[in-house]
């Protein structure tokens, strides 16, 4: 059957593309698998291997009992993940994060490649995938080449594939304070999609700001990269950044505090407020609006905490600004990662809004698997969404809201974290989390057993 089937190509073999390459022929389907490296280089990427870590050697956590990007691995060794089997073939001492021998592991990862029958490889940048090619996965990553992003543009739109993330930190709804913060949109406007109590609202008094002011001018921030330097809009600078530029002007832009009113303390006008807008449909992330920074990490969290409200913050995700390209996925892509307008285009791993080598990996899989059982006549099936493959897919094509009122786009790339699972009540926080693990797990071994009838080998 094999001998009949047309190829499905792949486009870039980092994380992702390689993964889905080798998912697509372990189900006997074939595979040209085209990659620009040598020939033509990303400003990040330094050899012509498969999959190569840019930055980085680490896969973070790999408790899959207690942490997602952990429970994220399990699942993907479970599903026959080559980028998993060559972690674990590669790994070094690093406590309880998997970390790898970054050559070895991609050194491992082209050889399975090249030595894979089914798998055809084309070292070539492609600008514009030909007509001809009835069924093709775009791979490319956060720096996709010019010509092909300037292709994906037009075919989605100049405002659908951004060049640049501006991130501000996603905190977990469980994790605020409501006996400081509160529910209400500004004016109590409900919008188109509101409910006139939308945001959560954190109040500062003067003192309280003009100390946050001050910790954020001193605050210690990370470079830009070389190839990042060009790009710096005046609609979305970082907030430290604008608290340079003079001390009231946050408090003019996104810590405004007019019309809103602490329940609490009706009488009294706060001197600043920060706001969180629900970030995904579940309710259970929100992110601080406005907030893009390039703060340090760690400078982050110890800022941030001392919002009121904030104290005792967990984030799913901290702010940053980055070259990045990516789709505007929940728009345009369908429940299997297929460009709504064009569906002979699949998209994977970081182009479609999900963020880490593990996850860009595991997008592939996914991405290599729905092609291939396309290409076998089967209908693609879904992962639950209580598995983490299911929520991080979730994220990318439907559970991320548009935008509450009528903001900005905000979609972001994203980590895998428990905020994007569906909630389980009860418990104390670490007990949920291994509850939703042992959930995940149980979901998936239930969707490998009436679905895939490969994904174990
Ligand atoms: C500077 C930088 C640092 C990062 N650091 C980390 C980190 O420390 N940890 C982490 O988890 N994640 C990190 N990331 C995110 C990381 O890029 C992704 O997690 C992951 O590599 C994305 O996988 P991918 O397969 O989507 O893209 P990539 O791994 O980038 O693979 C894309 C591939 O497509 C090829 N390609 C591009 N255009 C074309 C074309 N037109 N034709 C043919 N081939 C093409 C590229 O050469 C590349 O091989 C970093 C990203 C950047 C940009």
């Amino acid at each position: 059957m094999t001998q009949s089937l047309r190829p499905v190509h792949v486009i870039g073999g980092g994380l992702s593309g390689a993964e889905a390459a080798w998912q697509i022929a372990r189900r006997g389907v074939p595979v040209v698998l085209h990659e620009m490296r040598p020939q033509r280089s990303t400003a990040a990427h330094r050899s012509a291997d498969f999959a190569e870590l840019v930055c980085s050697n680490s896969f973070r956590s790999d408790d899959a009992s207690g942490s997602a990007i952990g429970l994220l691995h399990a699942e993907m060794r479970r599903l026959g993940s080559l980028v998993m089997r060559a972690g674990d073939a590669h790994k070094l001492p690093a406590g309880g994060a998997l970390a790898v021998d970054r050559d070895g592991f991609a050194a491992a990862i082209t050889a399975a490649l090249e030595g894979e029958r089914l798998i055809e490889i084309r070292r070539e940048e492609v600008s514009d995938p030909p007509l001809d090619w009835d069924s093709v996965i775009i791979a490319t990553g956060p720096l996709t080449s010019p010509p092909l992003a300037e292709t994906i543009g037009n075919l989605t739109g100049e405002a659908a594939l951004a060049f640049f993330d501006a991130i501000a930190p996603i905190v977990h709804r469980d994790s605020i304070d409501f006996d400081v913060a509160w529910f209400q949109s500004r004016y109590d406007k409900t919008g188109p999609a509101g409910s006139g109590a939308d945001y959560i609202n954190c109040p500062l008094t003067r003192a309280q700001y003009d100390a946050f002011v001050d910790a954020l001018v001193t605050g210690e921030k990370t470079a830009f990269r070389d190839f990042e330097t060009t790009h710096y809009f005046e609609g979305c600078l970082p907030i430290e950044v604008m608290a340079e530029r003079g001390r009231e002007t946050l408090r003019h832009g996104p810590m405004k505090p007019f019309g809103l009113t602490d329940p609490r303390n009706p009488d009294v006008k706060p001197y600043a407020v920060v706001q969180l807008r629900q970030d995904n449909r579940l309710g259970t992330l929100f992110n601080m609006v406005g907030f893009q920074t390039k703060l340090k990490h760690g400078e982050q969290v110890r800022i941030f905490r001392t919002i009121p409200g904030l104290a005792n913050a967990e984030f799913a995700r901290l702010g940053g600004l980055h070259r990045n390209t990516f789709l505007n996925s929940p728009r345009l892509l369908d429940a299997t990662l297929r460009l709504k307008a064009m569906p002979r285009l699949r998209f994977a791993g970081q182009i479609t809004g999900c963020e880490g080598y593990v996850e860009s990996a595991a997008i592939g899989l996914l991405a290599g698997r729905f092609v291939a059982a396309e290409r076998l006549g089967e209908q693609p099936s879904l992962p639950p969404p209580t598995t983490a493959h299911g929520a991080l897919l979730n994220h990318i094509t439907g559970g991320h809201l548009e935008t509450i009122d009528a903001g900005p786009r905000s979609f972001q790339p994203m980590n895998i974290n428990f905020g994007l699972f569906p909630p389980l009540g009860g418990a104390a926080r670490d007990a949920r989390k291994q509850a939703l693990c042992a959930r995940a797990l149980a979901d998936l071994e239930a969707w490998i057993g009436r679905a895939i009838p490969h994904a174990a080998e």
